[in-house]
């Protein structure tokens, strides 16, 4: 039976959040808003057991952007004075809270949305965490004055919460870095290695998700600019491959991948992207039975897990859902199709 997962975020409803944005204000304060962070992530848990994934996620209910969530609970971050910074290469701008003296934990991210997610589901349950490259990228430097020194300050706070989550029974802790997609020989040189960093020590499934981006105009623009084959992972795979991490995300439907740099991924599991998080079309079960089977040629079965080509946050709901449906019932079709 092939495995299913998503990659992370899902939309916000309209009663917790604005919708249809990346840095979406709260809709609720105080007690009420942590009471609807924890209902939608309850909600959101039963939308992806009836899709029928069998890796389920809080869908990033309770943080306000993928990685600011995790920097709102680091002292040394001034948030009062957010600065405009170009980031991912200057791909687009952004107003980024500023590093201003020594990082330290306030105490825990995200206990409450973890233990609400372990809590309802007999499943395997994984959790999202920003990777320090990525973080390091999303944050104004006043302090540090070197990225590596940086990147591995926050991959010590991330391994601390990362420590915790696992404690509370989370089976699998991802970091995102789609800034791997970036600087991919920095990436290779210490990116990996502050990833490790930010592991170490845990006897969980550790995962990294590496994508092209959510569905927003700028992302959709530079990609436009890639050419014709997309070979950003070519220069971090075998970098990936010879480290700890257990699981590698990447994109695969609808992107200009060249499947076979899967095959640079041997020995890990690979989190196959099966639905374009780019396009409000809902993908076909055929389709992404398709797209399973030609990942078949890369990637071991045992190894290979169905999953979106990114988060699902900028989103609507209603294509959020439909497209879960269409993961589950896709990933069911391939198990006839191609299992046994
Ligand atoms: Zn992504």
């Amino acid at each position: 039976m092939f495995r299913s997962a998503i990659a992370g975020s899902l939309p916000k409803p309209d009663w917790l959040a604005e919708t249809n944005k990346l840095w979406p204000r709260w809709a609720r304060e105080g007690d009420a808003l942590a009471q609807a962070k924890l209902d939608a992530t309850l909600l959101w848990i039963k939308q992806q057991e009836d899709a029928g994934l069998s890796v389920i996620g809080d869908g990033e209910m309770s943080r306000q952007h993928f990685v600011h969530g995790f920097l709102e609970q680091v002292d040394g971050i001034d948030f009062e004075h957010k600065v405009e910074m170009g980031i991912r290469n200057d791909r687009y701008k952004a107003m980024v809270p500023q590093v201003v003296a020594p990082l330290k934990l306030r105490g825990r991210v995200h206990e409450a949305e973890a233990a609400l997610l372990r809590a309802h589901t007999t499943r395997q349950v994984k959790f999202t965490l920003p990777g320090p490259m990525t973080i390091v990228d999303t944050v104004a430097d006043q302090f540090y004055g070197d990225r590596v020194a940086m990147a591995m300050a926050f991959a010590d706070l991330l391994n601390i919460e990362a420590k915790a989550l696992q404690a509370q029974g989370v089976d699998i802790i991802q970091f995102d870095e789609p800034a791997f997609n970036v600087y991919m020989a920095e990436a290779a040189d210490w990116g990996v290695q502050a990833l490790e960093r930010a592991a170490a020590g845990l006897t969980c499934t550790t995962a990294v998700h590496i994508c092209y981006g959510y569905g927003i105009q700028a992302n959709v623009d530079w990609k436009a600019t890639l050419g014709e084959q997309w070979r950003q992972y070519e220069q971090v795979f075998p970098a990936l491959a010879a480290s700890s991490i257990k699981q590698v995300s990447l994109e695969c439907f609808h992107s200009h991948v060249p499947p076979e740099l899967m095959a640079l991924l041997k020995g890990k599991d690979v989190m196959v992207g099966v639905i374009d998080v780019a396009s409000d079309v809902i993908e076909t079960p055929e389709q992404v039975a398709d797209t399973i089977g030609r990942a078949l040629q890369y990637v071991p079965r045992e190894r290979l897990i169905a999953c979106t080509n990114c988060g699902l946050a900028p989103m609507s709901r209603a294509v959020a859902e439909a497209k879960l449906a269409a993961l589950g019932a896709g990933t069911r079709l391939a198990d006839q199709r191609l299992g046994g």
